[in-house]
């Protein structure tokens, strides 16, 4: 039980890491959407009378960021619904199977949700 234990405070700290490092990474480009949780806005350009090239400019980067942000965003949303699991007690187990999945993939992927065999499907 004392391992399962130091397995989960490790996992909780390796969360927690990431989703600072996940926040940083948005914040740099995008804004927290305050009318919904754990949403973020790429913040689109200002067009303050620039050239229209240096306008496409940003309309190109602007467009280059809504994946980023995306693929960001679903990461952070997997990772606060990871440490919520840590909190009520329920982390580690596959959300369709209800089966324990098994540490060496928590280690490498501590916010999956589901076991290998249920991601597959
Ligand atoms: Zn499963």
């Amino acid at each position: 039980m004392f391992r399962k234990k130091l397995f989960i405070k490790k996992i909780k700290e390796k969360l927690e890491k990431e989703r600072t490092l996940i926040e940083e990474q948005l914040q740099s480009f995008a804004k927290k959407d305050k009318k919904l949780a754990g949403d973020w806005e790429t913040r689109f350009p200002k067009f303050n009378g620039g050239n229209l090239e240096e306008a496409a400019d940003e309309v190109e980067e602007y467009e280059s960021l809504l994946p980023i942000e995306f693929s960001l965003e679903n990461r952070l949303r997997d990772i606060n619904l990871a440490l919520e699991k840590i909190k009520k007690r329920r982390y580690g187990k596959c959300e369709k199977c209800e089966k324990e999945i098994p540490r060496e993939r928590l280690k490498v992927c501590p916010e999956a949700r589901f076991c290998l065999k249920c991601q597959k499907r």
